[in-house]
Order: C-alpha cells, then structure tokens, then sequence
C-alpha cells in the first residue's frame, strides 16, 4: 500500500547563490538538535501536480539538514478510490456534489488498509499531505497497540483551497483533521472555524536549482517550443496546469479567443501533465483538444506529447505572458515557477494567486475573462510594463517563496513542538 520514493541528493550549499548564504545558516542554526529526527511524509502519488514537485526538494534539503527525512506515497491503489478522492478534492474546494455512501466507505476501506500497512517507525514526525491519506491515522487508533507504528507528533499537511468547503464533506472529514496534533495551512484563512487544533501556516515554495528552474539557454528554447509547432516570433500566452476545473482551461480559450478577434499573430499554449491521482485530467483534456482542432493557434499539450520539465521550463521562460486563471487555487506553483523566470503573469482570483501577486506590482489578479483579455493585451501592447512586472515577480519569489524559506519554517514547527 505504500513505497517509498527514492530521491536525489540536494544540498543546501547549492541554493545559496539564490537565496543568499544567511539562509543556509539559519536553517543549520534551526537544526542543531535535530540531528537524526525521524520525518516521514505521505502523500498519493510522487508524480503529476504541487505536492509532488515540492517532496522533490523539501525532503532531500531536510535531509542535508541532518534528519531523517523520508517520502512515501500510496501505492496498488484502486484508480476508483481516486475518482473519490478528486471528488472529495473538489468539493473541498467548493464544489457541491455530496459524495454517495459507497464512496465514502471506498475511501475508508483504503485508508484502513493504509493504517494496518504504514511504514514501520518509530517516526518522531509524521506529516500526511491532502485528504487522499487524511484518514489513516483515525484507523491507526482503532488497530492494536502491537500493530502501532510509535509517532511523536502528527501534522496534517493541506495544500488546497479550503476557504469555501462543501459542508457535507468537510463535516465528515473535521473529525480526521482534529485527531491530528497539528495542521498546516497554506493561508490562515483557510482554517475552518471547528478546527481544534493548533494551526501553522506555511505558504510552499519553488527550487531555484531544479530543472524546472534551469535557465534554458534561448536558441534551445525556441527549438523546444518550434518542436511543437509554436512559431518562437510571434507572441504566446501559455497556461500550464493539470487539466483541472478550478484552473478554467476554458477561461483562457475564451480570453486568447477575445484577444486573437485583434491580434491575429497570437499564439496559445495549454501545458498540463495528467497526475496519477487526478482521472478528470484525461477527460478535460480530451475537449480541450477538441477545441483547439478549429484554431491552429491552440496548442494543447501534455506529459503524453512528452512535455517534461526541461520543457516546462521552455515554455515557462519563452512565454510573453503566463495565464494562470484559477477560480480555486491552494497556492499555484506554477504561478511561483513564472514569477521566478522574470514574466508577466495574469492570475485569477483566487487566494493561492493573491497570496503570491500585489495586483499590478509583480504581476496582475483579474476576476473575469473579459479583464483577463485586457490584461494581456495590456503586456503585450507595452514591453516595458512586461520588464517592470516580470523584475518585481523575480524579487518577491526570492524574498518570500524559496525552498529554504520553506524547509526553515518546517524545523521551527518541529522545534516548536518538540
Ligand atoms: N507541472 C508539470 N508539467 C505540467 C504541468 C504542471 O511539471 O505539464 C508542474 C508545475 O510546473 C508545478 C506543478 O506541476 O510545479 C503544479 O503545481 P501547482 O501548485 O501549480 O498546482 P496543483 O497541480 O498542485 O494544483
């Protein structure tokens, strides 16, 4: 029910060019008695989507730091119980669809079957990432006391957007959360009011020396995206996300539509990857390329035209403007990624978008498909606001949305409770 996930080595010492050498000794300095402590994260899958792209980094830099950190995901899972775990997602994020009985008991069977399979401890911390694993730890007390791994400390780590939660489902799921001796949001605000437990806000964060992140020298660059048929002279508006509803796919055809009636040269680029614990991504991108059959100008792309990182970031770094038009969203990395490469990005509503960009600042929030058009247009029409937007973006990722800043605030929680 579990593997665990073997990660590259990542030093520290390699993130002080970006994040400046005083980080790197805060976070020695905030490990000093930690050596060795035990840190497991669980998370659903170690491919496709935030969480992943996070454990990536977080847990090699913990352990440079000297824990013991691990990753494991779950593993022989039913793709069933995902079609319930992306409902529970959804609805978390507002949606009003009551998940069936049957659904319910789905979820609990394979959170039992975690419990009575959790990677032997003793952990001194566990940290369980989303709602997909949420539920083991109420099945581990029910378990022998023979059959507990020991814990010190358990966090419920949430990543999505939990300001406005279908109450049916948030109901079922409080009591999961409050067995936990600790929960972390990635705002305050997404805490609900019947949570008994301490909470921690820790906004995520991107890698400056990840490939993602690679500075992707300029012909090479062009090359990648002339290799999907993008032509590298004319301007491109790319969004890339999972194939997901809250990230309004649809939205940004319709402002790319509205825009390109003016600017015929226009170009757009939907870069998604299809994560394993997330089945509506195939269906959405099935229409999406539908859609983009009657222009050839919409370039529909995924892990399957073998989009990876390296070509990610091509996209990420060419792009004369980023769409990320969320109407939910927990944080966006992808956001993060393109404030790091210098663009304009164009972001919606949301608190996850808010929280990284001051409107008009290093970036712009627009609350309609209509200013979404403008906006873009708004860029494209002035290069140097483009320049302005994008040298900001690049400071408030460094300042604030870092993996050291990250890795640091995880061992002041941990030294905190310790
Ligand atoms: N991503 C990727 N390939 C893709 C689409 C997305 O590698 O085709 C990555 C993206 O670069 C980012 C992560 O997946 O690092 C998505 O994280 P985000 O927080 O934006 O959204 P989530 O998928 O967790 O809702």
């Amino acid at each position: 029910m579990f593997r665990e996930v073997e990660l590259p080595e990542k030093l520290l010492k390699d993130q002080a060019p970006h994040a400046g050498e005083e980080a790197i000794r805060e976070i020695r300095r905030l490990a000093q008695g930690m050596e060795n402590l035990s840190v497991l994260h669980i998370n659903s899958t170690s491919y496709g989507g935030g969480v992943a792209e996070l454990l990536y980094t977080i847990v090699p830099l913990m352990r440079d730091a000297g824990l013991d950190a691990r990753w494991y995901v779950m593993d022989n899972v039913p793709p069933q119980f995902f079609e319930v775990t992306k409902k529970i997602h959804n609805s978390l994020q507002g949606a009003k669809t009551p998940l069936t009985d049957n659904e319910w008991e789905l979820y609990g069977d394979i959170n039992m079957k975690l419990a009575k399979n959790f990677p032997p401890g003793p952990w001194d911390v566990v940290i369980i990432h989303d709602p997909q694993p949420l539920a083991t730890l109420a099945f581990l007390d029910d378990l022998p006391e023979s059959q507990k791994p020991a814990v010190g400390r358990w966090f419920w780590r949430c990543h999505i957007d939990l300001s406005t939660p279908f109450a049916a489902t948030w109901q079922k799921l409080v009591g999961y959360v409050n067995r936990f001796d600790g929960a972390i949001f990635t705002s305050r605000k997404y805490a609900q009011d019947d949570l008994k437990i301490p909470v921690t806000e820790i906004t995520p964060s991107t890698d400056p020396t990840s490939t993602k992140n690679a500075i992707v020298p300029d012909e090479e660059g062009r090359k990648i995206i002339a290799s999907f048929g993008i032509n590298p002279e004319r301007p491109l508006m790319v969004q890339v996300s999972r194939f997901d509803p809250w990230k309004d796919p649809f939205g940004v055809v319709d402002a790319y539509c509205m825009l390109k009636a003016e600017k015929p040269d226009l170009q757009l680029a939907m870069v998604g990857s299809i994560a394993h614990d997330d089945p509506e991504g195939v269906e959405l991108l099935g229409k999406l390329k539908k859609v983009a059959e009657h222009d050839q100008d919409i370039h529909v792309l995924s892990n399957e035209d073998g989009v990876g990182a390296a070509e990610v970031a091509a996209f990420q770094q060419l792009a004369t403007v980023v769409v990320q038009k969320s109407i939910r969203e927990g944080f966006g990395l992808t956001i993060t990624e393109a404030m790091w490469k210098m663009r304009p990005v164009v972001a919606g509503n949301a608190t996850g978008c808010r929280l990284q960009i001051t409107d008009g600042v290093d970036g712009f929030i627009i609350g309609s498909t209509e200013e979404c058009k403008e906006k873009v247009n708004e860029i494209l029409e002035n290069p140097d606001l483009a320049l302005r937007l994008g040298r900001a973006a690049r400071e408030t990722v460094r300042e604030k949305f870092l993996s050291t800043r990250h890795v640091a605030n995880y061992l002041k929680l941990f030294a905190q409770s310790q």
